[in-house]
């Protein structure tokens, strides 16, 4: 490690410091326990400080936040002044998110990182009253979290300007697509002015995210942090192949007999998310869905009571998904195999972090393997197909799929992936690479410690992406036989 140095007031530990930050903000970073920058921050800190308009394909998890956050502040430090005038507090960063717990989490971060710079944050979304947004817009913020839905709404009533915004940051811009905000997103825009910093966060680049950064950022340097669309490494994707009617009746029984704790379950409607919390509850499993149609109160205590263990499965839909990251989920199922095969980038990545394994299951019916081809397309890999006895598609059905590459039943026999992953101890220990807060500088917390799970260097770039073994097993020649073919049977 680097020696400590001193500037004013400020202890700097290094590191971060050849990155061109000021000391209040090395400082603040020091106090939380960063010891070294994340490849993301290496990368993007130098180039916003400069000015530059950014394009970066990073995930949650990889310290994107502060990768923004730190230079936004320091660019717009010069503005900070302390006089209560409103008018000496215009917006001037603003932050887009595609949901209430990111734009939280955001938030916070801000609220952290900027603990030694004078400049004032707010955070606006929809599903609570707007009256204290009011307010607190009233009394001037530099920098302004919102979600796009309700910004506008401040924006018709007149409660913020943007004249003299200079920083957009749109993060995880291709959930915004995804929701359905782009209509949103471009009416913003719109009302901002032409001269401005944009700095692009997004975890995969669908083409229409290309062409909206194509409208709007110029001469943008562009990064990479995770290896494009892929899936964080240390999950172990594997699938059931079971009949559409038998998948409430397959999961619960994956649940009770594999003694699953913590499982997030992937639905694809807000309508199938509350029937299967309630079926489950009704087979006597814990079960709670959280959804865009819960109120804010709902989705918070629903996430509480997941994360203290009170809860077995939370069901959610992909709007739930993003912003989630909680520390150990061993397991992540899709229920419900979603349309678009970025989505199964995203839930999985609910899993396997903080260099713990995890374990990706997707319960696959005759009627998603068009979705499951796109899947494993995207993510470049063959998924491992597990038979659970008693729960397939029917015998012609399964033969119909398998063609002659039916694999005769064998005896249930235990299955590596198949056993509950355990929690297995902090992630530094087992990553020797991986950055480490300093052991004993933790004062801060987040609002919702949910969001704490420190970055891991499980993505670098140009990583060639995981080939798990059954992938190479058996060369498949009939394009369904290929998708559902070389059945496993698990243990029973
Ligand atoms: P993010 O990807 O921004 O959501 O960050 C994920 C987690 O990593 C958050 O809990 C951050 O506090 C943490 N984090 C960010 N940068 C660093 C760093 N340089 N060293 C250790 N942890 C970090």
């Amino acid at each position: 490690m680097r020696a400590l140095c001193t500037t004013g007031p400020f202890v700097i530990s290094s590191g971060f410091d050849a990155l061109g930050l000021a000391p209040p903000l090395l400082q603040a970073v020091r106090e939380l326990g960063y010891q070294q920058p994340t490849p993301v921050q290496e990368q993007a800190i130098p180039l916003v400080l400069a000015g530059r308009d950014i394009m970066a394909g990073a995930q949650t998890g990889t310290g994107k936040t502060a990768a923004f956050a730190l230079p936004t502040l320091q660019r717009l430090a010069v503005h900070a002044s302390s006089s209560a005038s409103p008018a000496r507090h215009p917006v001037r960063a603003l932050v887009l998110t595609p949901t209430r717990e990111l734009a939280i989490q955001v938030h916070e971060s801000f609220r952290e990182y900027g603990r030694h710079v004078p400049l004032r944050s707010a955070l606006v979304y929809g599903g609570v009253d707007m009256n204290a947004q009011i307010a607190e817009l009233r009394r001037g913020v530099e920098i302004l979290v919102a979600t796009p839905g309700r910004l506008l709404d401040h924006v018709q009533n007149k409660t913020v300007m943007f004249n003299q915004v200079s920083v957009l940051i749109l993060d995880e811009a291709d959930r915004m697509l995804d929701m359905g905000f782009m209509p949103d997103i471009k009416r913003i825009i719109a009302l901002l002015p032409p001269v401005r910093q944009n700095l692009m966060w997004s975890a995969t680049f669908p083409d229409e995210i290309r062409r909206l950064a194509a409208t709007i950022l110029k001469d943008p340097a562009q990064i990479q942090i995770a290896a494009r669309n892929a899936p964080a490494e240390l999950v172990t994707h594997v699938l059931h192949p079971v009949a559409r009617q038998k998948k409430r009746e397959l999961l619960a029984y994956l649940i009770q007999t594999r003694g699953l704790k913590q499982v997030l379950v992937f639905c694809g409607t807000r309508i199938g998310a509350n029937r299967l919390a309630h079926q489950l509850r009704k087979d006597h499993i814990h079960a709670d869905a959280i959804h865009g149609d819960k109120s804010q109160g709902e989705r918070e205590l629903a996430l509480e009571a997941f994360k203290a263990g009170k809860t077995t499965v939370l069901v959610a839909t992909d709007v739930a998904s993003r912003g989630l990251d909680i520390e150990s989920l061993p397991q992540v199922i899709n229920f419900d195999i979603p349309r678009s095969p970025e989505d199964y980038v995203h839930r999985i990545g609910r899993t396997g972090r903080a260099g713990l394994t995890g374990e990706a299951i997707s319960l696959v019916a005759p009627e998603d393997l068009e979705s499951l081809a796109a899947i494993e397309n995207l993510i470049r890999r063959k998924i491992e197909r597990v038979l659970v006895p008693g729960f397939g598609p029917d015998g012609t059905t399964i033969a119909a799929l398998m063609g002659r590459d039916a694999v005769p039943a064998r005896e249930p026999r235990a299955r590596e992936s198949a056993r509950p992953t355990a929690p297995q101890g902090p992630a530094a220990a087992q990553r020797p690479n991986a950055p480490q807060r300093a052991g004993t500088q933790r004062p801060h917390k987040h609002s919702d410690p949910i969001f704490s799970t420190p970055y891991v260097p499980g993505l670098a770039p140009q990583a060639p992406p995981a080939q798990p073994s059954a992938m190479h097993a058996r060369r498949r020649e009939r394009p369904v036989a290929a998708l559902l073919g070389g059945l496993k049977r698990a243990a029973g």
